[in-house]
């Protein structure tokens, strides 16, 4: 699959997840067909929120979609480490960095403070788009936060910096909406 390929996939998988369409889980036969080994078609960085379940949002089975789940969606150093064992050994070509509607990782960094030091260590990922999106409404600033980390991997990673360099993976962001269960690809 190319990444127009996978994209449509993706859209296709939320389109039944929000029509309540979804297709059968998993079985013993497919859970016995990836003992020796996982052939992901999509890489996802979202958020911890229980709410943003991206194999559920996508419908998706397992071995389909290696997630990387971390408030706020952010590109931290573990993240990013993730995320570079997906694009260098398992070929996925398509990374999507997935906000949500009313994020409270988003929220924590727009209302500031000090939070202690591993909240803190996480809003600061976040601190670039509460600037830029400085009185504009949470969603901008989610879009423009998810927008930035996916900048963010492919700059503060040789791996995926690579990888994008040389076209074997494309990075693209994502609005996830609560209520009606719709992504909105932003790029
Ligand atoms: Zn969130």
């Amino acid at each position: 699959m190319n990444v127009q390929e996978i994209q449509e996939r993706l859209k296709e998988g939320n389109k039944r997840y929000v029509e309540d369409k979804e297709n059968p889980t998993s079985d013993q036969g497919l859970r016995n067909s990836l003992t020796g080994g996982q052939q992901p078609f999509a890489i996802i960085l979202s958020c911890a929120d229980s709410r943003v379940v991206p194999e559920m949002i996508f419908d998706c089975n397992i071995g389909e979609l290696f997630v990387v789940r971390v408030a706020g969606n952010i590109a931290n150093m573990s993240s990013m480490a993730s995320i570079e064992y997906a694009v260098a050994h398992l070929n996925c070509k398509l990374i999507l960095v997935l906000g949500h509607e009313s994020c409270g990782a988003v929220t924590a960094a727009v209302n500031g403070g000090d939070n202690g030091p591993n909240l803190n260590h996480l809003v600061d990922h976040i601190t670039d788009a509460v600037q830029a999106g400085e009185g504009k409404e949470l969603a901008e600033v989610i879009k423009i936060n998810a927008a930035n980390n996916a900048k963010t991997l492919a700059s503060n990673s040789q791996i995926i910096g690579d990888a994008v360099a040389n076209n074997k993976v494309e990075i693209k962001s994502g609005y996830y909406n609560l209520g009606s269960g719709v992504v909105d690809f932003l790029d």
